[in-house]
């Protein structure tokens, strides 16, 4: 990436994407952290996603711009972006988030693991965003940072995704609404709604993306290609969803639920890319062919799952 890189350590690398907006790349397979970011007002820095380890980002935050956190805007509800919260929530700031995952992200309320990690009293603010929500930072200068937040109507990656816009540069932070293909992830997913939302989102004038999981901001063009990329995982996942029914037709919710197990799902899609249909091609191409076959398996038991309810 030829940004300028500002830190490096605990594999996190900081990269100056211009001068009020940092790009966090870190790393997920082993530490565990989505992406982040950082938004530099004149008093005071609102960062965005808050993974595990929270410390570190708050020390980063610190050791470079030396202004308080003010705000964490969170992309969606998953461990690898919301269990670095409790640094934060012994400090005066808001969080926002899709108002469907509040419930579970209030210490009093949730159930988190993470949470229990928290020892002093909870300073922080929550508020869920329903729609859209405009926040502002004063940048010193006339005009100041925009920046949007807002959801979309259906489920997507997530029930929880939230999307934070920064017009000025045209940068959109999708969470994992949009990641780099391998690293696609789809339990709790709606997969129908996930496309639908991204061709919509794709209509917005952008130029760039800030995807949960990928060593670097993404061209807007990449929204097209995740949609159609999904597309082509729904269409298999549909195939082998069909292939389950005749034996399963007929049978109660218990007995269907216990007819399929782990071991079927795995062969019915092993049968499936051997067919090495053009559709199978793609999806290697695209995610390899370990993640290739597990991001069918896994649109599959969302399938099978939602039949079975
Ligand atoms: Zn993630």
């Amino acid at each position: 990436m030829a940004y300028e890189q500002v830190y490096q350590g605990n594999m996190v690398e900081i990269f100056k994407i211009s001068p009020y907006f940092y790009f966090r790349r870190a790393n997920l397979p082993i530490r565990g952290q989505c992406n982040g970011a950082f938004i530099v007002g004149e008093r005071e820095v609102v960062i965005v996603d808050a993974p595990p380890e929270g410390i570190e980002m708050l020390d980063e935050a610190e050791k470079l711009f030396h202004k308080p956190v003010t705000a964490v805007l969170l992309t969606h509800g998953h461990t690898d972006h919301i269990d670095g919260l409790p640094a934060w929530l012994e400090k005066d700031v808001t969080v926002y988030c899709n108002y469907r995952i509040l419930d579970r992200l209030v210490p009093e309320k949730a159930y988190l693991q993470a949470f229990s990690s928290m020892r002093g009293t909870c300073r922080a603010n929550f508020t869920g965003v329903h729609d859209k929500i405009n926040l502002y930072l004063a940048d010193g200068k006339e005009g100041g940072i925009d920046i949007e937040l807002f959801i979309m109507g259906d489920v997507m990656h997530s029930k929880g995704d939230m999307f934070v816009r920064v017009p000025a540069l045209e940068l959109i932070c999708t969470g994992d609404a949009v990641v780099e293909y391998q690293t696609t992830y789809f339990h709790g997913a709606d997969i129908r709604g996930w496309i639908y939302s991204l061709r919509q989102l794709a209509q917005l004038q952008n130029k760039w993306i800030l995807p949960g999981h990928n060593p670097e901001l993404l061209p807007y063009s990449y929204m097209t290609g995740f949609a159609d990329y999904l597309s082509v995982i729904e269409t298999c996942a549909r195939i082998c969803f069909m292939r389950f029914h005749p034996e399963l037709l007929g049978k109660t919710e218990e007995e269907r639920f216990d007819s399929v197990t782990t071991d079927e799902v795995k062969v019915l899609v092993e049968e499936f890319f051997d067919e090495r249909s053009k559709d199978v091609v793609f999806l290697e191409e695209k995610a390899g062919p370990v993640d290739a076959r597990r991001v069918v398996r896994m649109t599959l038991w969302e399938f099978i799952r939602e039949w079975i309810r």
